[in-house]
């Protein structure tokens, strides 16, 4: 009897710890899958160049700061209702792809032999998954061709004609050449061929006979998600005369665009040459990573040191894993913006 009593007493007594065991991994469950909502923010850029107050009228400004704003409010939507930094980075390019007032998508700079050839990448900080296309000529939004190399192929950068193919299997939207022309770019093309020379759309040199033509850029963005995902994008059509089947820094990743959850999320903009061969986006990374930078003075070294030391020109956006914003760059001016949770939102042109 009393070997029975001790049998269900040590029974009873297993099952009393096992219970309490598990109630207590309940709460411990309880406590992880309940964490604070994240901030979220994003910032983008429409290029940097010799842009002036002096030579944007009023109604032109008026046109940069609501497409910019467009394009921000486009990525924060995203963020907002829990989607991710690599959908924000999407929409918010798509809004300036799809406008001809920048050098990406509809309105794409021309190459000297009168073609558009288009450069995108993307990054996800997350994985480091990345996705690029470089000189496509008919894909509509070439951002969204570089998300889809990312996610459905096991390469990183698709080119010119192997892109194109890629991108009508997925039936990504195409279109003719007729659709990303427009006259200012063609004119800026023929001004351009007649120095004989290979520049920034919107460099210093052009300033005495492109007053009109030289303020329009390279698009980007950078976006940090509430569950904490950082991703990065950069959509161009390079430089304006560039020779044919040239490939900048856009597509790069490394150079023109980088993105890592431990660090930041970078996009570039300028003479893509120097960018390449600083690697730009990542130096930023490993600056913050190795030297403990902070993501200011990463930019600050990278732009106003490294770049500058090789006379380049150009500039950064950039985004750290805590939701800090900064840019900088080296020239008269850049389209730039930001959004966050925070309820923070700017926009800005000139080197103020
Ligand atoms: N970085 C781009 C390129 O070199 C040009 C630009 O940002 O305006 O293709």
């Amino acid at each position: 009897m009393k070997k029975y009593f001790l049998t269900f007493f040590s029974f009873t007594l297993i099952l009393f710890i096992v219970s309490s065991c598990s109630n207590n991994s309940k709460k411990i469950k309880q406590k992880t899958t309940t964490p604070k909502e994240k901030t979220f923010a994003l910032v983008i850029h429409g290029g940097a160049g010799t842009i002036k107050k002096e030579y944007l009228s009023e109604a032109q400004e008026k046109a940069y700061r609501k497409k910019l704003e467009e394009a921000l409010n486009a990525g924060y939507t995203v963020l907002e209702e829990g989607g991710s930094s690599i959908t924000a980075v999407q929409k918010a390019i798509n809004v300036m792809e799809n406008s001809p007032l920048f050098n990406a998508g509809k309105g794409a700079v021309f190459n000297s032999i009168g073609k558009q050839e288009m450069d995108a990448s993307i990054m996800d900080g997350k994985t480091l998954n990345s996705g690029a296309v470089a000189g496509v000529q008919h894909i509509k939004n070439p951002i969204n061709a570089a998300i889809l190399v990312k996610d459905s192929t096991r390469h990183v950068m698709l080119s010119g004609k192997g892109a194109e193919d890629f991108a009508k299997q997925y039936h990504l939207a195409m279109e003719d050449a007729k659709y990303f022309y427009t006259e200012k770019r063609y004119q800026q093309l023929l001004k351009m061929q007649k120095r004989d020379s290979i520049q920034l759309d919107h460099s210093t040199s052009m300033i005495n006979t492109l007053i009109d033509d030289h303020k329009l850029g390279t698009v980007g963005c950078v976006a940090l998600d509430k569950n904490g995902n950082i991703a990065a994008g950069t959509s161009t059509g390079g430089m304006t005369n560039k020779k044919y089947g040239r490939i900048g820094d856009s597509p790069i990743i490394g150079a023109g665009t980088y993105a890592n959850n431990i660090s930041c999320g970078i996009s570039a903009t300028g003479t893509g040459e120097f960018f390449i061969r600083t690697l730009a986006a990542h130096e930023v990374s490993a600056l913050m990573m190795y030297k403990g930078l902070s993501l200011k003075e990463a930019l600050k070294q990278v732009i106003h040191v490294e770049i500058d030391s090789l006379g380049g020109d150009g500039g950064l956006i950039g985004l750290d894993k805590d939701g800090h914003i900064a840019w900088d760059f080296n020239t008269a001016g850049m389209y730039r913006g930001y959004k966050t949770s925070a309820g923070d939102q700017k926009i800005e042109i000139y080197n103020q």
